[in-house]
Protein backbone atom coordinates (compact mmCIF):
# COMPACT_ATOMS: atom_id res chain seq x y z
CA UNK A 1 0.00 0.00 0.00
CA UNK A 2 1.17 3.77 -0.81
CA UNK A 3 0.40 5.91 1.89
CA UNK A 4 -0.76 9.66 0.57
CA UNK A 5 0.91 11.34 3.42
CA UNK A 6 2.47 9.89 6.15
CA UNK A 7 3.21 12.26 9.29
CA UNK A 8 6.05 11.36 11.49
CA UNK A 9 5.74 13.19 14.96
CA UNK A 10 2.93 13.30 17.23
CA UNK A 11 3.49 16.39 18.87
CA UNK A 12 0.80 19.54 18.58
CA UNK A 13 2.14 19.92 14.53
CA UNK A 14 1.89 16.10 13.70
CA UNK A 15 -1.73 16.53 14.78
CA UNK A 16 -2.90 19.48 13.12
CA UNK A 17 -1.35 17.87 10.02
CA UNK A 18 -3.73 15.05 10.53
CA UNK A 19 -6.56 16.54 11.65
CA UNK A 20 -5.80 18.86 8.05
CA UNK A 21 -4.83 15.98 5.86
CA UNK A 22 -7.71 13.19 7.48
CA UNK A 23 -10.25 16.09 6.39
CA UNK A 24 -9.36 15.78 2.58
CA UNK A 25 -9.59 12.57 3.21
CA UNK A 26 -5.97 11.69 2.40
CA UNK A 27 -6.40 9.03 5.11
CA UNK A 28 -2.67 9.83 7.00
CA UNK A 29 -0.47 7.88 8.61
CA UNK A 30 1.01 8.95 11.50
CA UNK A 31 4.29 7.34 13.30
CA UNK A 32 4.04 8.44 17.05
CA UNK A 33 7.46 7.97 18.27
CA UNK A 34 8.91 7.44 21.17
CA UNK A 35 7.49 10.29 22.86
CA UNK A 36 3.78 10.29 22.09
CA UNK A 37 2.42 13.67 22.26
CA UNK A 38 5.56 15.32 22.14
CA UNK A 39 6.46 18.08 24.61
CA UNK A 40 3.01 19.07 26.33
CA UNK A 41 3.42 15.43 27.67
CA UNK A 42 5.65 16.80 29.35
CA UNK A 43 4.22 20.02 30.97
CA UNK A 44 0.98 21.26 33.35
CA UNK A 45 -0.56 23.95 32.79
CA UNK A 46 -0.73 25.42 28.60
CA UNK A 47 -2.26 29.08 29.26
CA UNK A 48 -1.64 30.35 25.94
CA UNK A 49 -3.01 27.70 23.35
CA UNK A 50 -5.67 29.29 22.41
CA UNK A 51 -9.80 28.05 22.80
CA UNK A 52 -8.73 27.50 26.24
CA UNK A 53 -10.20 30.22 28.87
CA UNK A 54 -8.79 28.82 32.02
CA UNK A 55 -6.14 26.88 30.03
CA UNK A 56 -5.25 22.83 30.07
CA UNK A 57 -3.16 20.50 31.02
CA UNK A 58 -0.65 19.48 28.10
CA UNK A 59 -1.22 16.23 28.24
CA UNK A 60 -4.89 16.76 28.12
CA UNK A 61 -4.47 19.12 25.02
CA UNK A 62 -2.40 16.27 23.32
CA UNK A 63 -5.12 13.69 24.09
CA UNK A 64 -7.59 16.23 22.39
CA UNK A 65 -5.48 16.67 19.19
CA UNK A 66 -4.81 12.87 19.31
CA UNK A 67 -8.59 12.55 19.33
CA UNK A 68 -9.75 14.98 16.88
CA UNK A 69 -7.32 13.44 14.14
CA UNK A 70 -8.38 9.93 14.86
CA UNK A 71 -11.96 11.07 14.51
CA UNK A 72 -11.44 12.28 10.85
CA UNK A 73 -9.91 8.52 9.69
CA UNK A 74 -5.92 9.13 10.86
CA UNK A 75 -4.40 5.84 11.12
CA UNK A 76 -2.09 6.19 13.99
CA UNK A 77 1.17 3.30 15.29
CA UNK A 78 3.26 3.67 17.76
CA UNK A 79 6.76 2.85 16.36
CA UNK A 80 9.54 5.07 15.97
CA UNK A 81 11.04 5.97 12.27
CA UNK A 82 14.35 4.48 11.76
CA UNK A 83 15.30 5.42 8.28
CA UNK A 84 13.82 7.05 5.32
CA UNK A 85 14.68 7.10 1.87
CA UNK A 86 13.80 10.00 0.07
CA UNK A 87 16.06 9.37 -2.96
CA UNK A 88 13.03 8.11 -5.65
CA UNK A 89 8.97 8.69 -5.17
CA UNK A 90 7.00 7.42 -3.38
CA UNK A 91 9.38 7.50 -0.17
CA UNK A 92 10.11 5.25 1.89
CA UNK A 93 9.92 5.12 5.67
CA UNK A 94 10.88 1.72 7.68
CA UNK A 95 10.34 1.46 11.16
CA UNK A 96 11.45 -1.75 13.01
CA UNK A 97 8.52 -3.27 12.54
CA UNK A 98 7.55 -2.73 9.35
CA UNK A 99 8.31 -0.48 5.61
CA UNK A 100 5.54 2.04 4.30
CA UNK A 101 5.75 4.07 0.86
CA UNK A 102 4.45 7.52 1.05
CA UNK A 103 3.91 9.99 -1.64
CA UNK A 104 4.36 13.13 0.50
CA UNK A 105 5.82 12.75 4.04
CA UNK A 106 5.45 15.48 6.99
CA UNK A 107 8.58 15.90 9.14
CA UNK A 108 7.47 17.00 12.84
CA UNK A 109 9.86 15.12 14.86
CA UNK A 110 10.01 18.13 17.34
CA UNK A 111 13.36 18.75 19.70
CA UNK A 112 14.53 17.83 23.03
CA UNK A 113 15.94 19.48 25.75
CA UNK A 114 19.66 20.15 25.73
CA UNK A 115 22.33 18.33 28.59
CA UNK A 116 25.21 20.30 29.74
CA UNK A 117 27.41 17.43 28.07
CA UNK A 118 29.32 16.67 31.67
CA UNK A 119 29.89 13.28 32.69
CA UNK A 120 28.23 13.86 35.61
CA UNK A 121 25.80 15.25 34.35
CA UNK A 122 25.42 11.59 32.84
CA UNK A 123 26.02 9.99 35.92
CA UNK A 124 23.59 11.77 37.90
CA UNK A 125 20.77 11.67 35.44
CA UNK A 126 17.61 11.30 37.23
CA UNK A 127 19.35 11.21 40.50
CA UNK A 128 19.33 14.79 41.69
CA UNK A 129 19.70 15.97 37.79
CA UNK A 130 17.05 16.79 35.39
CA UNK A 131 16.02 18.79 32.11
CA UNK A 132 12.41 18.89 33.05
CA UNK A 133 10.94 20.67 36.26
CA UNK A 134 8.02 19.83 35.74
CA UNK A 135 8.40 15.87 35.56
CA UNK A 136 10.37 15.90 38.55
CA UNK A 137 9.93 19.27 40.82
CA UNK A 138 7.91 17.12 43.20
CA UNK A 139 10.95 15.06 43.70
CA UNK A 140 12.71 18.23 45.40
CA UNK A 141 9.96 19.64 48.21
CA UNK A 142 12.22 21.57 50.60
CA UNK A 143 15.74 21.19 48.80
CA UNK A 144 18.04 23.54 47.26
CA UNK A 145 18.35 23.20 43.68
CA UNK A 146 19.77 25.23 40.87
CA UNK A 147 18.23 25.77 37.39
CA UNK A 148 21.28 26.78 34.55
CA UNK A 149 20.32 29.15 31.67
CA UNK A 150 19.19 32.89 31.11
CA UNK A 151 15.90 32.52 28.30
CA UNK A 152 12.45 31.81 29.07
CA UNK A 153 12.48 28.03 29.44
CA UNK A 154 15.05 28.86 33.04
CA UNK A 155 12.62 31.36 34.05
CA UNK A 156 9.85 29.32 33.75
CA UNK A 157 11.79 26.24 35.44
CA UNK A 158 12.71 28.51 37.88
CA UNK A 159 9.55 29.66 38.59
CA UNK A 160 7.89 26.32 38.46
CA UNK A 161 10.29 24.86 40.75
CA UNK A 162 9.40 27.37 43.66
CA UNK A 163 6.65 25.45 44.17
CA UNK A 164 8.06 22.69 45.40
CA UNK A 165 12.07 23.34 46.82
CA UNK A 166 13.35 26.05 49.36
CA UNK A 167 15.11 27.74 47.11
CA UNK A 168 15.88 28.11 43.78
CA UNK A 169 19.19 29.55 42.50
CA UNK A 170 19.76 30.18 38.91
CA UNK A 171 22.86 29.91 37.53
CA UNK A 172 23.85 31.99 34.51
CA UNK A 173 27.03 32.34 32.80
CA UNK A 174 26.58 36.08 31.56
CA UNK A 175 25.63 39.02 33.62
CA UNK A 176 22.06 39.50 31.73
CA UNK A 177 19.56 37.01 30.45
CA UNK A 178 18.08 36.71 27.26
CA UNK A 179 14.85 35.94 28.54
CA UNK A 180 11.46 38.34 27.75
CA UNK A 181 11.05 41.31 30.17
CA UNK A 182 8.04 39.60 31.58
CA UNK A 183 9.60 36.29 32.61
CA UNK A 184 12.26 38.02 34.01
CA UNK A 185 10.48 40.18 36.52
CA UNK A 186 8.68 36.91 37.69
CA UNK A 187 12.01 35.45 38.81
CA UNK A 188 12.78 38.82 39.82
CA UNK A 189 10.09 39.00 41.85
CA UNK A 190 10.00 35.61 43.79
CA UNK A 191 11.65 35.86 46.88
CA UNK A 192 12.54 31.96 46.73
CA UNK A 193 14.75 32.44 43.42
CA UNK A 194 17.95 33.75 43.83
CA UNK A 195 20.67 34.49 41.07
CA UNK A 196 24.31 33.32 40.29
CA UNK A 197 25.61 35.39 37.47
CA UNK A 198 28.92 35.15 35.53
CA UNK A 199 28.78 31.50 36.53
CA UNK A 200 29.05 27.83 34.45
CA UNK A 201 28.50 24.55 36.02
CA UNK A 202 32.29 22.90 35.72
CA UNK A 203 31.46 19.48 37.44
CA UNK A 204 28.31 17.85 39.41
CA UNK A 205 28.92 16.62 42.95
CA UNK A 206 27.90 13.54 44.22
CA UNK A 207 28.92 11.04 41.69
CA UNK A 208 30.67 9.14 44.56
CA UNK A 209 27.14 8.61 46.78
CA UNK A 210 24.99 8.40 43.78
CA UNK A 211 23.23 11.27 44.35
CA UNK A 212 23.71 15.02 43.48
CA UNK A 213 25.14 16.88 46.44
CA UNK A 214 26.57 19.98 44.95
CA UNK A 215 28.01 21.54 42.36
CA UNK A 216 31.58 23.29 41.44
CA UNK A 217 30.99 26.78 39.60
CA UNK A 218 33.47 28.50 37.33
CA UNK A 219 33.44 31.72 37.25
CA UNK A 220 33.67 33.44 33.62
CA UNK A 221 35.06 36.33 34.12
CA UNK A 222 38.62 35.61 36.27
CA UNK A 223 38.19 31.43 35.95
CA UNK A 224 38.03 31.04 39.67
CA UNK A 225 36.15 27.88 40.53
CA UNK A 226 34.27 27.24 43.68
CA UNK A 227 31.53 24.91 45.12
CA UNK A 228 28.06 24.78 46.69
CA UNK A 229 25.73 22.80 48.75
CA UNK A 230 22.60 21.66 46.45
CA UNK A 231 19.97 18.93 45.94
CA UNK A 232 19.20 19.06 42.35
CA UNK A 233 20.48 20.31 38.59
CA UNK A 234 17.69 21.34 36.17
CA UNK A 235 19.21 22.29 32.67
CA UNK A 236 17.46 24.58 31.03
CA UNK A 237 19.78 25.87 28.24
CA UNK A 238 17.80 25.20 24.88
CA UNK A 239 16.78 22.48 22.58
CA UNK A 240 18.10 20.49 20.09
CA UNK A 241 16.05 19.11 16.70
CA UNK A 242 15.03 15.21 16.51
CA UNK A 243 16.95 15.44 12.93
CA UNK A 244 19.85 12.91 12.86
CA UNK A 245 17.56 10.78 10.79
CA UNK A 246 17.30 13.17 8.17
CA UNK A 247 20.97 13.93 7.57
CA UNK A 248 22.09 13.87 4.16
CA UNK A 249 18.28 12.80 3.23
CA UNK A 250 17.20 16.48 3.36
CA UNK A 251 18.92 20.14 3.89
CA UNK A 252 19.56 21.20 7.56
CA UNK A 253 20.66 24.91 8.74
CA UNK A 254 23.89 25.20 10.64
CA UNK A 255 22.03 23.66 14.09
CA UNK A 256 20.40 21.07 12.68
CA UNK A 257 17.19 22.29 12.02
CA UNK A 258 15.14 21.97 8.86
CA UNK A 259 15.00 24.24 6.49
CA UNK A 260 11.74 25.28 5.18
CA UNK A 261 11.33 27.85 2.37
CA UNK A 262 10.42 30.51 4.00
CA UNK A 263 6.37 30.84 4.03
CA UNK A 264 5.72 27.31 3.37
CA UNK A 265 6.49 24.11 5.63
CA UNK A 266 8.22 22.76 1.67
CA UNK A 267 11.75 21.16 2.31
CA UNK A 268 14.15 20.77 -0.67
CA UNK A 269 13.06 17.59 -1.67
CA UNK A 270 9.68 17.54 -3.30
CA UNK A 271 7.04 16.27 -1.13
CA UNK A 272 8.68 16.21 1.48
CA UNK A 273 7.11 19.39 4.45
CA UNK A 274 8.39 19.90 7.66
CA UNK A 275 6.21 21.15 10.29
CA UNK A 276 6.76 22.77 14.49
CA UNK A 277 9.71 22.73 16.26
CA UNK A 278 11.90 20.28 14.25
CA UNK A 279 12.24 23.70 12.10
CA UNK A 280 11.65 26.47 14.07
CA UNK A 281 14.23 28.27 15.51
CA UNK A 282 12.35 30.99 17.16
CA UNK A 283 9.41 30.67 18.04
CA UNK A 284 8.90 26.78 19.26
CA UNK A 285 5.56 27.06 20.93
CA UNK A 286 2.21 24.59 20.76
CA UNK A 287 0.25 27.13 18.56
CA UNK A 288 3.09 27.79 16.32
CA UNK A 289 4.06 24.17 15.72
CA UNK A 290 0.42 23.42 15.62
CA UNK A 291 0.12 25.86 12.05
CA UNK A 292 2.91 24.72 10.93
CA UNK A 293 1.27 21.34 10.77
CA UNK A 294 -1.45 22.65 8.78
CA UNK A 295 0.23 24.76 6.65
CA UNK A 296 2.21 21.17 5.79
CA UNK A 297 -0.86 19.40 5.33
CA UNK A 298 -1.87 22.14 2.53
CA UNK A 299 1.01 21.96 0.91
CA UNK A 300 1.02 18.33 0.94
CA UNK A 301 -2.37 18.11 -0.65
CA UNK A 302 -1.40 20.81 -3.14
CA UNK A 303 1.89 18.39 -3.93
CA UNK A 304 -0.25 15.47 -4.25
CA UNK A 305 -2.48 17.28 -6.54
CA UNK A 306 0.33 17.95 -9.11
CA UNK A 307 1.82 14.06 -8.19
CA UNK A 308 -0.80 12.36 -9.57
CA UNK A 309 -1.63 14.33 -12.82
CA UNK A 310 2.05 13.52 -13.54
C1 LIG B 1 8.22 21.74 29.78
C2 LIG B 1 7.65 22.41 28.54
C3 LIG B 1 6.60 23.29 28.66
C4 LIG B 1 6.07 23.93 27.54
N1 LIG B 1 5.02 24.79 27.70
C5 LIG B 1 4.46 25.35 26.61
C6 LIG B 1 3.33 26.22 26.74
O1 LIG B 1 2.83 26.47 27.84
N2 LIG B 1 2.82 26.75 25.61
C7 LIG B 1 3.34 26.50 24.39
O2 LIG B 1 2.80 27.01 23.40
N3 LIG B 1 4.41 25.71 24.22
C8 LIG B 1 4.99 25.13 25.30
N4 LIG B 1 6.09 24.32 25.16
C9 LIG B 1 6.66 24.14 23.83
C10 LIG B 1 5.85 23.11 23.03
O3 LIG B 1 5.73 21.95 23.80
C11 LIG B 1 6.54 22.81 21.71
O4 LIG B 1 6.72 24.00 21.01
C12 LIG B 1 5.69 21.86 20.87
O5 LIG B 1 5.42 20.67 21.60
C13 LIG B 1 6.38 21.48 19.57
O6 LIG B 1 5.56 20.60 18.92
P1 LIG B 1 6.08 19.64 17.76
O7 LIG B 1 4.86 19.00 17.20
O8 LIG B 1 6.94 20.38 16.83
O9 LIG B 1 7.02 18.56 18.42
P2 LIG B 1 7.13 17.81 19.81
O10 LIG B 1 6.09 18.23 20.76
O11 LIG B 1 8.56 17.94 20.19
O12 LIG B 1 6.84 16.30 19.39
C14 LIG B 1 7.72 15.59 18.58
C15 LIG B 1 7.13 14.24 18.25
O13 LIG B 1 7.96 13.58 17.30
C16 LIG B 1 8.06 12.22 17.66
N5 LIG B 1 9.28 11.67 17.06
C17 LIG B 1 10.57 12.08 17.23
N6 LIG B 1 11.40 11.27 16.53
C18 LIG B 1 10.62 10.36 15.93
C19 LIG B 1 10.87 9.23 15.09
N7 LIG B 1 12.13 8.90 14.74
N8 LIG B 1 9.83 8.50 14.65
C20 LIG B 1 8.57 8.82 14.99
N9 LIG B 1 8.27 9.88 15.76
C21 LIG B 1 9.28 10.61 16.24
C22 LIG B 1 8.05 12.22 19.17
O14 LIG B 1 7.68 10.95 19.68
C23 LIG B 1 6.99 13.29 19.44
O15 LIG B 1 5.73 12.71 19.41
C24 LIG B 1 6.62 23.68 26.26
C25 LIG B 1 7.68 22.77 26.13
C26 LIG B 1 8.19 22.14 27.26
C27 LIG B 1 9.34 21.16 27.10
Amino acid sequence: MIYDIVIIGSGPAGWTAAIYAARAELKPLVFEGSEPGGQLMTTTEVENFPGFVNGIQGPELMRVLRDQAKRFGTQIMSEVVESVDFSSRPYTVTTKEQIVKAKTIVISTGAKARRLGLESEQKLFGHGVSACATCDGFFFKGKNVIVVGGGDGAMEEANFLTRFAEKVTIVHRRDVFKASKIMQERVMDNPKIDIIWNAEVDEILGVAVGHVTGVRLKDTVNGETYEISIDGVFAAIGHEPNTSLFKGKVDLDEKGYIKTIPGTSRTNIEGVFAAGDVQDTRYRQAITAASSGCMAALDAEKSLTAYVSL
